[in-house]
């Protein structure tokens, strides 16, 4: 009997519980640790920052909805990962012993990179979790109140840009039908080299979508830019050449602003010793299993990946859900060969999918391979992929009340595209009983 043990029950965590249940033999024990005793549907967090989704409609307790599944929860923030000892050390003092780990416990926000970033010791709303979104809310509705100018981005080496275009989209829309937008002048201000970038050197015509979509949204932007301060009501950024240099500087005011930071490992996984990169990243092989650490996986946001390409101002590569997903499944796919005394070839196919929202309108965009040249490279713009990201946000949280663990829909839609979510080489056997 082994003994499976998932840290984090996020976007990642949740979905590898239930692949896992499903997936092994009950004689094997699944259990997940998580800090909070819900779980959040992260894509739909910016809703709430404009009070378009409250909290109660994007979370779920975490443990009736495992338990159903015959898998363990316990809520208690990791305080130590200990992979000599093979065991867990809750911060209450609590051990839990495993024989697997899967670490999916997603990002820290290096709010410590840029002096007055974020909303904890600084001046800037973060939209990551629904306890980041609702003082975010609070502080929108003061916008309302005291219309002012808004500055939306994100910093040197963020990875993760589409809450960013989500957010100032939907704040937009949110502005026009509270009919003040008129007296909220909105600059985006980006680390990447030109808009639509989105830390994977652009999908398609990202970059001319974008545009055309700020440009009809009477959204300024700054690409190149490397924010050197914030202070109250003011965000100082050095715009950058092509070659790096310095452009321009701007110093410019804001009532509001949102700005995504750069991420980093939660701190107990940062302090593993043979397990992360400097930034607190699991080093993963491409069975997404440490490096030092054979009886340690991971999946999610929490794994280190190289940027895709140099830019002026440094840009990291985001990693989004379905490719979150396909992590996932190479690991239930190599923790069940494992155990049956098989060996872990399973890959992952890291393509990129993505709906973002755009208030009203939306884009949904497909890159496989991440890296270009690809061979599928597709990006589209349209009111139905505002009504898709609903869509998707309720069958997620379907799926996961429901403890499904390979949805039809998804997999009709994402063949019907040419996308699979191993790579061929991989065994198809993820050994279901
Ligand atoms: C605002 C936002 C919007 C996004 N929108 C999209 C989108 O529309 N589409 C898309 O494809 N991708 C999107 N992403 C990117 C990505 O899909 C998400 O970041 C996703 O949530 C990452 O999943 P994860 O499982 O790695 O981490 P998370 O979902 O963040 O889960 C990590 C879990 O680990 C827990 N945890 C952390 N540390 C500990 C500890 N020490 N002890 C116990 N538990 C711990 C946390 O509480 C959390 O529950 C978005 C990201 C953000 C921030």
């Amino acid at each position: 009997m082994a003994h499976i043990v998932v840290l984090g029950a996020g976007l990642g965590g949740m979905p590898a519980a239930y692949e896992l249940r499903a997936a092994l033999d009950r004689k094997h024990q699944v259990t997940v640790v998580n800090e909070t005793d819900y779980f959040q549907f992260v894509p739909s967090v910016p809703w709430l920052a404009v009070g378009w989704r409250t909290r109660e409609a994007i979370t779920l307790p975490a443990a009736p909805y495992l338990k159903k599944r015959g898998i363990g929860f316990i809520a208690g923030r990791v305080g130590k990962i200990d992979p000599p000892g093979s065991r867990l050390i809750i911060e209450d003092g609590r051990e839990v012993a495993y024989d697997y780990l899967l670490i999916a416990t997603g990002l820290r926000c290096a709010y410590e990179d840029v002096p007055g970033l974020g909303p904890d010791q600084g001046h800037t709303q973060w939209i990551g979790t629904v306890d980041e979104a609702e003082p975010a809310y609070a502080d929108f509705r003061k916008l309302l109140a005291n219309p002012g100018p808004v500055v939306i981005g994100a910093v040197q080496f963020a990875s993760c840009f589409g809450p960013a275009y989500e957010y100032a989209a939907i704040l937009d829309t949110a502005l026009r039908r509270h009919r003040v937008r008129d007296r909220v002048p909105i600059t985006f201000v980006t680390s990447e080299p030109y808009l639509g970038h989105l830390g994977i050197a652009g999908v398609g015509d990202s970059k001319g979508m974008m545009e055309h979509e700020f440009r009809n949204r009477h959204i300024k932007w700054i690409v190149n830019a490397r924010v050197s301060k914030i202070e109250p009501g003011k965000l100082f950024a050095e715009e950058l050449d092509a070659k790096g240099q310095l452009a321009q500087q701007h110093e410019i005011a804001f009532a509001h602003a949102m700005m995504v930071p750069a991420f980093k490992g939660v701190a107990a996984v940062a302090a593993v010793e043979g397990l992360v990169n400097p930034r607190g990243l699991v080093i993963v092989d491409e069975h997404q299993r440490s490096t030092n650490y054979p009886n340690i996986y991971a999946a999610g946001a929490c794994i280190a990946i190289p940027p895709v390409e140099v830019t002026p101002v440094p840009t990291g590569a985001p990693k989004t859900g379905y490719m979150i997903e396909s992590m996932v499944s190479a690991v239930v796919s190599n923790i069940h060969a494992e155990l049956s005394g098989r060996p872990a070839e399973a890959k992952a196919t890291w393509n990129a999918f993505c709906i973002a929202d755009f208030g009203d309108t939306g884009a949904v965009f497909i890159a496989q391979p991440q890296m270009p040249p690809r061979n599928v490279t597709w990006f589209a713009q349209g009111r139905w992929a505002h009504w898709a990201k609903i869509a998707f946000e309720k069958y997620f949280l379907y799926k996961m009340r429901r403890g499904g663990t390979e949805p039809i829909f998804e997999k009709w839609a994402l063949h019907m595209i040419g996308l699979a979510r191993l790579k061929p080489t991989a065994p198809a056997d993820t050994g279901k009983k």
